[in-house]
């Protein structure tokens, strides 16, 4: 994976691909702060939100044994999945018993996380992805930026020339009406012969094992009833123990992802039931990673995360960059916690430190997920085990400068001396390597020509 400085540095210089993210996050940014503003006892909510997610992280233990029970005595069929292999194993298996070579699906990240779609290609089963920013991106190769605005990097223009290419030829029209109406008839043939449906999930509720998806454009609800096999893929966290705990959480979620009271589409189901919806269903229960993130009593609250994205469409930085430059599907201030918890910290360390640490990812979380004290913890872990040998060197040196009082004063001098080829109205622009790295992104101020404790002992002696 590309480090996000030198990723970043490369969406950076993308004109086109700034404005749009700038369009969109300004727009859904200000539907939120309306939706929310409607709601007196919002803070009241995202505490009952916090308070429940973290109680199911506690009792997992519990949940998901109940959640087992309840969705096999429904019909339904549980299978335990350790990683992502293991996830895609099952759903291979199930697709190819059914002797399919093309499975619907509904946008999910969890099945994005284990490379689902790639396991299907293995062995010659095609994913087709049916919600319309993912339809686009899977025409033209391309990947998710925004978790639930994955083609939020493409203009409609753009998206209009892909599809007289592909799906409809000769649409001239960009017109948000003609292009859902050409992904819509592209779509809705294969809908009608899909014989296997993959979905991921928003919730999972223990207590009576019903799935819940929310969504807006429909087509999760007729991956979820049309065809005859239904397969949900959902991570370990996304539990909730009570079927009333959707009371909080239908509030907490539309309101904070896309500004609308309501999520157009809600679809749950329980198990299998004659006659209506799949006439076989199995869900698939992910770990990956999620078991050791659970070990770390400051990082698991990133597991508490209900993926509304509010925290991307506020963060400085993500505004900036777009979600191409955090190399994981999970891109934003909550991918800067989550994925190198769940890759393991070596395999994306330089995503924690992808933020200013502003705070406003934690102000607007539904759920409080304290991102910044979770970014600093996260950082801390970086430096005890992987600080390169100057940063260390560094540290220690300047640990034994700042024992004594002494030690600073004559350090002081030295600096005063040493700094004066290089300042300039007050302040150095370059310095040499390795410190040449601060230099290159901002000035540091020089140090005064007298300090505090020289000017006291100068002015009382
Ligand atoms: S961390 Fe909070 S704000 Fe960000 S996506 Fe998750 S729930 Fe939403």
């Amino acid at each position: 994976m590309r480090g996000f400085p030198e990723a970043a540095r490369i969406e950076l210089a993308n004109g086109q691909l700034r404005k749009n993210l700038r369009l969109a996050t300004d727009t859904i940014q200000a539907k939120r702060a309306r939706a929310v503003g409607e709601l007196p006892d919002w803070e009241d909510l995202r505490e009952a939100g916090r308070a429940i997610k973290a109680d199911v992280l506690l009792h997992l233990g519990e949940y998901l044994p109940q959640f087992e029970a309840a969705v096999e005595a429904a019909g339904g069929h549980v299978h335990w999945a350790r990683d992502a292999a293991e996830a895609n194993a099952v759903v291979v298996s199930i697709a190819l018993a059914h002797g399919v070579d093309e499975v619907v699906k509904v946008k999910s990240l969890t099945t994005d996380e284990t490379g689902l779609n790639a396991a299907l290609a293995a062995v010659g089963i095609h994913a087709l992805e049916t919600d319309l920013a993912e339809l686009i991106l899977q025409l033209d190769g391309d990947w998710s930026s925004h978790i639930l605005v994955p083609a939020i990097h493409r203009n409609r223009a753009e998206i209009r020339d892909l599809f007289a290419r592909t799906i409809a030829p000769g649409l001239a029209s960009d017109s948000p009406s003609d292009l859902a109406e050409a992904a819509r008839v592209y779509l809705r043939e294969r809908f009608l012969s899909a014989r296997v449906g993959v979905s991921g999930a928003n919730f999972g509720i223990a207590k009576t094992g019903t799935v819940c998806v929310v969504e807006s454009e429909g087509n999760g609800r007729m991956c979820t009833t049309l065809p005859p096999v239904l397969v949900t893929v959902l991570g370990i966290e996304k539990l909730l123990p009570r079927f009333s705990d959707l009371e909080v959480f239908l509030q907490l979620l539309p309101r904070s992802a896309t500004g609308e009271r309501m999520n157009p589409y809600t679809s749950l189901w329980t198990g299998v039931t004659d006659g209506d919806g799949p006439e076989e269903f199995h869900v698939v229960l992910l770990d990956n990673g999620r078991t050791r993130v659970l070990a770390d009593p400051v990082g698991r609250q990133a597991l508490q995360c209900i993926r509304c994205s509010a925290c991307l469409n506020v963060c400085p930085v993500y505004t900036r960059t777009g979600g191409h430059a955090y190399g994981s599907i999970y891109p934003g201030p909550i991918g800067a916690i989550l994925t190198p918890q769940l890759q393991g910290i070596e395999n994306a360390n330089s995503l924690p430190y992808a933020s200013s640490l502003c705070g406003a990812c934690y102000e607007v979380c539904p759920v409080k997920i304290d991102i910044p004290k979770v970014l600093l913890h996260l950082r801390t872990k970086i430096v005890e085990t992987s600080a390169p040998v100057t940063e260390r060197v560094t540290m220690r040196a300047a640990a034994w400068l700042l024992e004594t009082p002494r030690r600073l004063t004559a350090a002081r001098r030295l600096g005063r001396l040493a700094q004066r080829p290089t300042v300039r109205s007050g302040t150095i622009r370059r310095l040499p390597p390795p410190l040449s790295k601060w230099t290159k992104t901002r000035d540091l101020t020089a140090l005064p020509a007298e300090d505090f404790r020289s000017w006291w002992a100068r002015r009382h002696g």
